[in-house]
């Protein structure tokens, strides 16, 4: 994805209306479980377009899902790679919950990683793929242990959608990001649209801090303060009610081309404002924790209860 800019802005937002007892917080979203995810895709290498570990990843996401005795579809597309510039294969997958439920929510994660390290300051390493354990893995792990946990439920609609070529743009021109997002979001392979869609992306930073991204909030409001003031409740403190970057990622083309609302939880900051490890070789998963994805997976467990 792409930080469009930075410009910060405190909300006091009012008090919420339910206790915190009044929650079921005994989800048991497993960060431990989760993060194996993390270390299990970073054990296939680099996702990146054209990589073995970018096809291999198709087999262990199949392979997953199917000791859960769910079934994964794929929605396979062409598209131009600037980054590597020329036409590649791409691949969405997504699993439907309990596909009968007309009442829907979209639960969606960018699985490939990017070609090249380009924020690296050594420039000897700008031509190296990025490992992507925070910027891939964690919305993924994330997703697969929501998977795990509501294998037996019944009553809850979620379609589980992982986009590939998402971090494929060019650096500084935002539009060229998100191609898996914008295929899916013109030719929605699923029956019943979803009512609205949540996207988690570098959701696995240690030092977890979750402002509210700036385009969800203009384009959907309620929704990002309904989740916030949840995270709030729950007692969840990497959630934070600041509304900070503008980013381009797969939420947009959901928004706009294909009119679901949706909402981005991430944080951009990894781990802080001064040093990133974004799009480095850094980008490993020992700057990760369970404890970080299980924030963000409880919210989505709860939100989905609720809603
Ligand atoms: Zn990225």
């Amino acid at each position: 994805m792409k930080k469009l800019y930075l410009i910060t802005i405190l909300i006091l937002l009012g008090c919420s209306s339910k206790s915190i007892n009044e929650l079921n917080i005994s989800h048991s979203f497993d960060g431990n479980r989760a993060y194996s995810y993390i270390i299990e895709q970073c054990d296939l290498g680099p996702r990146s377009p054209g990589l073995e570990g970018h096809q291999n990843f198709e087999k262990y996401l199949l392979g997953f899902f199917e000791k859960l005795n769910m079934e994964v579809r794929t929605q396979n597309f062409k598209y131009f790679n600037l980054l590597l510039n020329q036409e590649m294969n791409g691949k969405n997958f997504y699993v439907s919950l309990n596909p009968e439920i007309s009442r829907r929510i979209l639960l969606g994660a960018h699985w490939d990683t990017r070609s090249f390290a380009d924020e690296e300051i050594d420039e000897a390493k700008r031509k190296q793929p990025v490992l992507g354990a925070n910027d891939g893995a964690s919305g993924v792990a994330v997703l697969m242990e929501i998977a795990n946990i509501l294998s037996n439920s019944s009553t809850v609609g979620v379609d589980l959608v992982f986009f590939d070529a998402e971090d494929v743009g060019i650096k500084g021109e935002s539009e060229t990001f998100a191609e898996g997002s914008k295929y899916f979001s013109k030719n929605m392979p699923l029956k019943i649209k979803p009512e609205k869609a949540i996207i988690v992306d570098m959701v696995g930073d240690k030092r977890l801090n979750l402002p509210i991204e700036r385009y969800s909030f203009q384009k959907n409001k309620k929704f990002v303060l309904d989740l916030w003031e949840l995270a709030e409740r729950l007692g969840l403190k990497a959630f934070s009610k600041m509304i900070k970057y503008e980013i381009y990622d797969d939420h947009i083309p959901l928004n706009d081309l294909a009119q679901i609302p949706a909402v981005d939880i991430i944080d951009f900051d990894y781990p802080n404002e001064f040093y990133n490890y974004w799009h480095t070789t850094e980008d490993t998963p020992d700057k990760c924790s369970p404890q970080s994805l299980a924030q963000v997976g409880v919210l989505l467990l709860n939100y989905i209860h609720e809603n």
